[in-house]
């Protein structure tokens, strides 16, 4: 059994909504599982001093498209996951693998969107890539596709689905509808694009209508990815739906007030998700989901530890998955941050209230120190872990 305590931690948000922040407290990891907030706990392994820096979950990207491993065609590199790991996310969902060259999207066939899942599951979803919890296999659905093809992804771990190509001449057959059946009756999530079209030119345009008849678990990039659906669908996808929305970092910045605003004015923050959607025609964005939290906290005036929930645990949890929470018994993916030489913040919370970048000091991820001493993708913080 290898325990590790992290001491002199000035803040730490849960990224749970609506929980309260903890100040001057201690977590105490087991095994990789946070076994203690605010306990000691005797003669640990390991200890790090937080060193009064500030203590966030590990970020949930909930939208990236990936190839294969480390490399993407979308902006011709090479390491972005590893990058985005030093930009302090610790889990991504794939929101489809639709970079792979040659791809034709107004030719797939339900065989060949089960496939790309199933290949891409055993692939880059089989190794974390850089130590990433990367969750791919994520079916583009398309016409013609049976409940046979919704068991054959659920057998081999693909859990996610995604309407982006699909041909909405089909919408009057009832198909969209029953594959969001086939895909809750075994646990496999679903995502919409909404708005207009993408990079891709494929996509089909999305507003409230589609989105309505379909009714997915998360309506992707409602604020424009990059083109949001307009300002009165916003509103009434919001009303009506009770769906996830996400906010991405190919977002319209005036649309994600729009949608902020709403949420805010009905108190469903805790619906709010993010994630960047990249790489893609935005780029590969390492700090793309800081820039969201800055953004969200200092112009659109979510409340910062709101801000830290929706890209964790709100954005884990619209997914299916068990991270993004410090508490007892959850995975140990956390963040060692705060405001940086130069910065007015105090701490982590601070930053984002004011829209400045905090500094990365560690990166664990199930425990393990994959990042220590600083990252690569940030300016340091003011103040300096230890580790011992
Ligand atoms: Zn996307």
């Amino acid at each position: 059994m290898a325990t590790t305590l992290i001491t002199d931690i000035a803040t730490l948000v849960t990224g749970e909504i609506g929980a309260p922040v903890h100040r001057d407290t201690q977590v105490v990891i087991t095994d990789g599982v946070v076994t203690a907030i605010g306990d000691d706990v005797a003669a640990p392994d390991h200890v790090i001093s937080a060193g009064g820096l500030s203590v966030i979950p590990g970020l949930v990207d909930g939208h990236v498209h990936p190839t294969f491993g480390e490399w993407t065609p979308a902006q011709n590199s090479i390491g972005w996951v590893r990058n985005y790991l030093h930009g302090g996310t610790t889990t991504m969902v794939s929101a489809g693998e639709l970079h792979v060259p040659g791809l034709a999207f107004d030719d797939l066939t339900p065989e060949l969107v089960t496939s790309l899942a199933v290949t891409s599951r055993h692939t880059t979803g089989r190794v974390r890539p850089s130590g990433v919890k990367a969750h791919c296999g994520t079916v583009l659905l398309t016409p013609g596709m049976s409940e046979s093809h919704f068991d054959r992804l659920i057998e081999e771990g693909c859990q996610h689905a995604k309407f982006i190509f699909y041909d909405w001449n089909h919408l009057p057959s009832g198909e969209p509808e029953q594959y969001v059946e086939w895909a809750r009756e075994r646990g496999i999530t679903v995502k919409m694009h909404s708005g207009g079209v993408s990079r891709s030119g494929s996509s089909r345009v999305a507003g409230y209508d589609l989105v309505s008849a379909v009714g997915p678990d998360v309506v992707a990039h409602i604020s424009g990815g990059p083109i949001p659906m307009p300002d009165d669908e916003i509103r009434q996808t919001i009303d009506e739906l009770p769906s996830a929305v996400e906010v991405c970092s190919s977002m319209n910045y005036r649309a994600t007030k729009v949608t902020v605003d709403r949420l805010t004015e009905r108190d469903e923050l805790h619906r709010l998700t993010l994630g960047t959607d990249t790489p893609g025609g935005t780029g590969v964005i390492p700090r793309g989901m800081l820039r969201n939290l800055g953004y969200l906290a200092s112009v659109c005036g979510v409340d910062p530890a709101v801000a830290v929930a929706a890209a964790t645990g709100s954005t884990a949890r619209a997914h299916g998955l068990d991270v993004g929470v410090l508490d007892v018994g959850r995975p140990a993916d956390l963040l060692i941050l705060g405001p940086i030489t130069g910065s007015l913040a105090e701490d982590v919370l601070d930053c984002f209230a004011l829209g400045d970048l905090p500094g990365i000091a560690a990166v664990l991820v199930d425990g393990e120190p994959l990042v220590l001493g600083r990252s690569e993708q940030t300016p340091p913080p003011t103040k300096k872990v230890t580790w011992r």
